[in-house]
């Protein structure tokens, strides 16, 4: 343990934020600097607990309080080896993870919890400016080939993993730049790009193979890939967003999320043609100077929310089916659960009206086809009775027509696309549209799957655990067994719950 008394001395403390009205003036991260002293007097408050729920609520069982300690004693070199055993992208989760961690970290119960992805993020940059980030080369080659079909971070890590195994990969990415939503989902200002390519070329330099551009199923087909490789790992997330087929929908002015943010960041990497993350020429879409309303109060629009503000929209509303949740922890979610509460963003803080129990009734619009308001009315929520859904109904004689040219839908993903690939591969499905599997491995002979195209739509640290356990299964799949590391079942089964 670090520093004994660490907790009783300081308090949880981050680094500030530029001032919101100069950072809607740019897409970078805005998160001031900080220095590894400031970091180490954060490590010092954590107090090594004897059952450490914060390891329990990482989906990569992150070992924090031993990687604390390092950080305390500023062995930034022995802080790296800790966290990179079970997190291979650190500068991902350290700057967007909603952290769970921190949510059932003990110190949490009666006092600010320990800053354990601000930590992790400093360990990972620290290690990167010392040179400890090398590329994970094998000692020998085992002469298997596998096909990774996706860049996003379940395939990234399956990808890192069974290179270090000793197997020959190359990842297929349907798009241009590899990353998946990393890249063109999560806008510049929570993630730079630099920071994902940064990892990629660490990834090529350790052997393995990108092959951008590529879209299996069409460019490549599955009896190639079965043909050519010894196993195939299918990471290719969760594509198909959620319609609101209300009357209107036609409307000029009505856009899928991902079709707005993915060409923002196109467009911050510099690149002229609008298109979309799969490739597709899409319309240009701009908030600038517009009335604008983000359907869906998730993580998704939030993103919308900060980047119209970028782009100067006159006003941004952002509205959400469900209730306005509770200001705090509830008695519902109660320690060390993932608590059900109203969670702000940094886009919020730039300026958003957030209204909630909204039903969305209409798109309405003009005689020229374009969108001039949302019909939308107000909805009852009974409280829930143990083990059941809470009760839902429209509120008679509530509608009202909130003005609107620009409506960004940002209401989740379905399922992965089924067309061409998984169809080639005669993949089964699970009911909600994911690729079933046993133990990541499809009904498909040497097909594996992992990520969002496996659990739905979910987080990157999910992805990255995914993209790991399908590694291990692969590998022992090839091998007969594996010496990757594997998180523990029945702790798994444990934080799968929250
Ligand atoms: C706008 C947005 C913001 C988000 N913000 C956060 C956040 O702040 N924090 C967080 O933890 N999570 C966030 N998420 C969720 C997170 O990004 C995903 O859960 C995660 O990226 C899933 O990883 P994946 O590897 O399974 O899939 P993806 O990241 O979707 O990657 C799949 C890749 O497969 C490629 N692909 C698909 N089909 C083919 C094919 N046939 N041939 C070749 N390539 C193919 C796609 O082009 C894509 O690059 C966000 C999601 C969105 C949409
Ligand atoms: S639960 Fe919190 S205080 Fe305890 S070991 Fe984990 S990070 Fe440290």
């Amino acid at each position: 343990m670090g520093k004994p008394t660490g907790f009783l001395e300081k308090t949880r403390v981050l680094p500030k934020n530029e001032d919101s009205k100069s950072r809607l003036k740019h897409y970078n991260e805005f998160v001031e600097k900080t220095t590894p002293e400031f970091v180490s007097e954060q490590a010092s408050r954590c107090m090594d607990c004897g059952v450490p729920f914060c390891h329990n609520g990482c989906p990569l069982g992150n070992i924090i309080p031993e990687f604390n300690d390092a950080v305390y004693r500023q062995k930034w070199d022995e802080a790296y080896k800790i966290l990179s055993a079970t997190n291979n992208f650190p500068e991902f989760t350290g700057r967007i993870c909603p952290a769970p961690c921190e949510q059932s970290c003990v110190l949490g119960i009666n006092q600010p919890a320990i800053a354990i992805e601000f930590i992790e993020k400093n360990i990972v940059e620290e290690a990167f400016k010392r040179g400890f980030v090398k590329p994970r080369l094998p000692k020998s080659r085992t002469g298997k080939k596998v096909a990774v079909i996706g860049s996003g971070p379940s395939g990234l890590a399956c990808a890192d993993q069974l290179n270090s195994a000793g197997h020959s990969v190359t990842v297929f990415e349907r798009a241009q730049e590899a990353g998946g939503l990393l890249r063109f989902g999560i806008p510049d200002f929570k993630l730079e790009k630099s920071v994902v390519q940064r990892r990629v070329e660490v990834m090529k330099e350790g052997g393995i193979e990108f092959k951008l551009g590529v879209n299996v199923g069409v460019d490549v087909t599955a009896e190639e890939l079965l043909k050519d490789f010894d196993a195939i790992a299918l990471c290719v997330g969760s594509t198909v967003p959620r319609d609101i087929p209300i009357p209107g929908r036609e409307l000029k002015g009505v856009h899928f999320a991902m079709d707005f943010l993915s060409q923002q960041n196109t467009r911050n990497a510099g690149k002229t043609e609008n298109r979309n993350h799969k490739g597709e020429l899409v319309e240009e879409i701009f908030a600038t100077g517009k009335k604008v309303i983000v359907v869906g109060g998730g993580d998704t629009g939030s993103d919308c929310v900060g980047t119209s503000n970028r782009h100067g929209a006159l006003s941004v509303m952002q509205i959400e089916l469900l209730a306005k949740p509770p200001v705090g922890r509830s008695e519902q979610t109660p320690w060390p659960q993932w608590p059900m509460m109203l969670r702000t963003s940094s886009s919020h803080e730039e300026g958003c009206d957030r209204r909630w129990a909204l039903f969305t009734k209409e798109f309405v619009g003009d005689d020229n086809g374009n969108l001039t308001g949302i019909k939308v009315a107000e909805m009852g929520w009974s409280d829930p009775e143990p083990g059941k859904k809470p009760a839902w109904e429209v509120i008679e004689g509530t509608e009202q027509v909130l003005p609107c040219d620009l409506a960004l839908l940002a209401v989740g993903f379905l399922h992965p696309q089924f067309e061409g690939l998984l169809k080639n591969l005669g993949v089964t499905l699970t009911d909600r549209g994911n690729v079933s599997d046993v133990k990541y491995k499809t009904n498909a002979d040497k097909v594996f799957v992992a990520g969002d195209a496996r659990r739905g739509q979910s987080l990157v640290v999910w992805a990255i655990s995914e993209g790991r356990e399908c590694a291990y299964y692969v590998d022992e799949f090839l091998m007969g067994t594996s010496n990757l590391e594997k998180r523990d079942e029945g702790l798994h089964a444990v934080v799968e719950k929250y």
